[in-house]
C-alpha cells in the first residue's frame, strides 16, 4: 500500500534527534513526516530525566539559538536546577536541570502536534526504498510505503539491541520495547561499517520506601537560568529537592562478592560503555574506592519514583536490591524498575558528510545515537543539523553546518566524522579548542542570524534576539568610548591596582573590565557612582557584556595556539616517548598515547577523547 502524499522529509524515530529534525523541517516549511513505533513515547528520556551538564548545556543553547525545542521544553518541565563548573569560569560553567519526565514528554508532543506541515505516524520501519543509490522512501512492517525526497534515520539504541541483567539477556531497544525491526539488517547490506557500544541505567526507587530523614539535601540553586531565549523569566519554576547518600564498605563488599554475576564480568558484554559514566561495579573494580556519592533525583512533581544517580549496574535484580539497602536512608528501599545494561550497533561516522548526509546513499541522513554518540543533547544537536540539511536538500539548496569555531555542535559533528570513535562520544567543554568563545552567554550572537537566514528561527525569537543584540552593541560601544583617567578614580584600592598597571593615563571602561577581570556590577560600584547611567538589569546581557570584555585577550591567545598546532600538524613524535613523564597531560591522554603511539600531532589529534589542551601540552613538551 502506498501513501499518496510525497513528503519532503521523512524522519524515522521520535527520540531526541528525531524530534529536533522534525521541528526544524517544519519551521523551514518542509512537508515532513515523523514516524515512530509508539507516538506516546516520543520524547522519552531513556535514562535520567535531566538535561544539560558540562558542555551539554552549551549544546542545548545552540539548538535553541537555531530554533530548536529541547531548551524551551526543558525550561517548561524543570524541577531542580544546578550550575556546574561555576568556579572554573564563565566560559565553561554549565547549566543542568532535573526534569519532570512526564511534563517534558507532554511539552514535546504538544509542540510537535501543533506544527504546520508536520505529520506524525505510528509504525515500525522495516526497510528503505532505494533506486540508483538515492533514497526514495520507507516501508513499514505492515508493508505501508511512504515516499520522500530525503530521509533521516534516528533510531537510537534500537539496532540489534541486547539488554543484560545479570545472567539474563534479551532483545529490546529500551526495557519493554522490542520492535523486532529488520531495518538494521537491510541497511548493513549497503556497506555501512558498524560496531557495538553499550550503555546502562540504574534501578529506580520507590519514594515511599526511602527514609529522607537520614539523607542530606542537595543545595538548591535559587539563581534560575533558562536554556531558551523564549523563556525569559516568564516560566514560574517549582523547584524540589534532590538528596544525597553514599555507598560504603558493605556496598563495596556485596558488589565485590557478586561481581562475577554482573553481565559486565560474566562474559555477556564485551563492548565499550561511556567512560565518564561507568557502572558501579566497574568503578569498584577499577578504583577500589568504597565511598561513592549517590544523588537521589526525583523523576517528577507527581511521581514517587527516584533515580539513584551513580549506581547504574547490570547485576541480578536481587543483588541490585541488596546493594541499595546498604545505603544510608535506603535500608528498606524497594525498586520499581531494575537497572540494566544495553548493547547496540551503531554506524561508524566516516560514511557521513558534515551535513550528516551519507556518502554511500544520496538524500539519506543519520542523526543521534546511531552515529556513536551518547546523550540526549548530542542526539538533538545532530537532529537539528540533519533536519536543516534534509530540508535544504529537498529544496535543492546548498548545505549548511556549523564549523568548529562557531559551535560545539560543529565540534561534535567534525569529531564524529574525523576521529576514530570506539567508545560512546560525549561532548565536554574541553572537546573544543575554541572554548573561550563558545560560551553559553554569546550563543545567540553566534548562531541566530544564520538560523534566521535558513528560515529555522521564527519571528518571536528573532525579534527578541534583535532587541537583546541592540542593547549589547550599544553597551559595548559605550564601554569602549567612555574613558577613565587617573583623576577620576575615587577608590584608594583601585588607585593602587591602577598604579600597578599604569602604562598610559587613559583607559576605556572596556579595558578596565578586561584588565581587572571585573564583574559588571562591581565595575560600576567601584569606578563610578551607583546610579551611573550605563547600569543595566537584564542579567543575561550583563553577563554577555562582562564575558565579552573579560575573554577578549584570552581568546586571541587561544587562536594563536590553534594556528601554531595547525602549522605543526606533521611534527614527528618519537615512537619511544614515554607519555607518563609528561605531567601536563590528562590521565586519558597518557593512556591512549602510550597505547596508540601516534607518529605525529595530526594522528594524536584524531584519537577520540583527546582534547586540544593535551595536544598543546604534548607539542610544548616534544619541542623542548
Ligand atoms: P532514542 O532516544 O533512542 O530514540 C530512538 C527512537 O526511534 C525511539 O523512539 C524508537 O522507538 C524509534 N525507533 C527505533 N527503531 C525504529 C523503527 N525501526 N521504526 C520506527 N521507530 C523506531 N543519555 C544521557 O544523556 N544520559 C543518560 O543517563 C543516559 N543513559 C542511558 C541509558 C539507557 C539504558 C539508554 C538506552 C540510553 C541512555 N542514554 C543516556 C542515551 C540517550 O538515551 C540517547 O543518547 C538518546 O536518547 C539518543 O537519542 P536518539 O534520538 O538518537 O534515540
Amino acid at each position: 500500500m502506498k501513501f499518496i502524499k510525497k513528503f519532503d522529509v521523512i524522519i524515522i524515530g521520535g527520540g531526541h534527534a528525531g524530534i529536533e529534525a522534525a521541528n526544524i523541517c517544519s519551521n523551514m516549511n518542509s512537508i515532513t513526516l515523523l514516524i515512530s513505533n509508539n507516538i506516546e513515547l516520543i520524547g522519552e528520556l531513556s535514562c535520567n530525566p535531566s538535561i544539560g551538564g558540562i558542555g551539554k548545556s552549551h549544546l542545548v543553547k545552540e539548538i535553541d539559538s537555531l530554533g530548536g525545542i529541547m531548551g524551551i521544553c526543558s525550561d517548561e518541565s524543570s524541577i531542580n536546577f544546578q550550575i556546574l563548573n561555576y568556579s572554573k569560569g564563565n566560559a565553561v560553567k554549565s547549566t543542568r536541570v532535573q526534569l519532570d519526565r512526564k511534563i517534558y514528554k507532554d511539552s514535546i508532543i504538544n509542540k510537535l502536534k501543533n506544527k504546520k506541515n508536520l505529520f506524525l505516524f505510528q509504525g515500525i520501519i522495516d526497510d528503505i526504498i532505494i533506486e540508483k543509490n538515492i533514497v526514495l522512501g520507507i516501508k513499514t512492517k505492515n508493508n505501508f510505503i511512504f515516499l520522500s525526497k530525503c530521509l533521516i534515520i534516528t533510531t537510537g539504541t534500537f539496532f540489534n539491541p541486547l539488554i543484560h541483567i545479570g545472567n539474563y539477556s534479551y532483545i529490546s531497544g529500551r526495557l519493554g520495547e522490542n520492535l523486532n525491526s529488520k531495518l538494521f539488517e537491510k541497511l548493513k547490506k549497503f556497506g555501512f561499517q558498524y560496531s557495538t557500544l553499550k550503555t546502562g541505567t540504574p534501578p529506580r526507587l520507590d519514594g515511599k520506601s526511602i527514609n529522607f530523614l537520614k539523607l542530606k539535601k542537595q543545595f538548591l540553586n535559587s539563581n534560575i537560568q533558562y536554556f531558551s531565549i523564549l523563556s525569559d523569566n516568564k516560566i514560574k519554576k517549582k523547584q524540589i529537592n534532590c538528596w544525597i547518600t553514599n555507598t560504603n564498605f558493605y556496598t563495596y563488599y556485596i558488589i565485590k562478592k557478586n561481581i562475577y554475576q554482573s553481565s559486565l564480568f560474566n562474559g555477556n558484554i564485551n563492548s565499550i560503555g561511556p567512560r565518564y559514566c561507568p557502572s558501579i561495579e566497574d568503578k569498584i573494580n577499577k578504583f577500589g574506592k568504597k565511598k561513592h556519592k549517590i544523588f537521589l533525583e526525583p523523576e517528577g512533581l507527581n511521581s514517587n519514583e527516584f533515580y539513584p544517580n551513580g549506581i547504574s549496574n547490570s547485576l541480578p535484580i536481587e543483588i541490585q536490591i541488596k546493594i541499595l539497602r546498604t545505603l544510608n536512608g535506603l535500608e528498606n528501599v524497594n525498586i520499581t524498575r531494575p537497572g540494566y545494561s544495553i548493547e547496540y550497533n551503531y554506524f561508524i561516522g566516516n560514511h557521513l558528510k558534515h551535513s550528516l548526509e551519507s556518502k554511500i546513499i544520496s538524500n539519506l541522513f543519520f542523526a543521534g545515537q546511531i552515529n556513536g554518540t551518547t546523550g540526549y543533547e548530542e542526539a538533538a544537536s545532530q537532529g537539528i543539523i540533519a533536519g536543516i540539511n534534509a530540508s535544504l536538500k529537498s529544496n535543492n539548496k546548498k548545505k549548511w553546518y556549523p564549523k568548529r569555531y562557531q559551535a560545539y555542535i560543529g565540534v561534535l559533528i567534525d569529531d564524529l566524522i574525523k576521529k576514530k570513535i570506539n567508545e560512546p562520544y560525549r561532548i565536554f567543554t574541553t572537546s573544543s579548542e575554541y572554548k573561550l568563545n563558545l560560551r553559553e552567554d554569546n550563543v545567540y550572537l553566534r548562531l541566530t542570524e544564520i538560523g534566521r537566514k535558513l528560515k529555522c528561527v521564527k519571528n518571536k525569537q528573532w525579534f527578541l534576539f534583535k532587541k537583546k543584540k541592540k542593547i549589547f552593541k550599544k553597551k559595548i560601544r559605550l564601554l569602549k568610548t567612555n574613558l577613565l583617567t587617573f583623576n577620576n578614580i575615587k577608590n584608594s584600592k583601585i588607585n593602587f591596582l591602577f598604579n600597578n598597571i599604569k602604562k598610559k593615563n587613559i583607559y576605556s571602561f572596556f579595558e578596565i573590565i578586561n584588565k581587572f577581570k571585573l564583574n559588571y556590577d562591581n565595575f560600576f560600584n567601584i569606578f563610578t557612582n551607583n546610579n551611573f547611567k550605563y547600569k543595566i538589569f537584564e542579567n543575561d546581557i550583563k553577563e554577555q557584556i562582562e564575558n565579552f570584555c573579560k575573554y577578549y585577550g584570552y581568546y586571541n591567545k587561544q587562536l594563536k595556539n590553534i594556528l601554531k598546532i595547525n602549522k605543526n600538524k606533521n611534527y614527528k613524535i618519537n615512537k619511544n616517548l614515554n607519555y607518563n613523564f609528561i605531567k601536563s597531560l590528562s590521565k586519558e591522554a597518557k593512556i591512549k598515547f602510550n597505547i596508540l603511539k601516534p607518529n605525529n600531532l595530526k594522528e594524536a589529534l584524531s584519537i577520540s577523547g583527546i582534547d586540544f589542551n593535551d595536544i598543546l601540552n604534548l607539542f610544548f613538551y616534544i619541542k623542548k
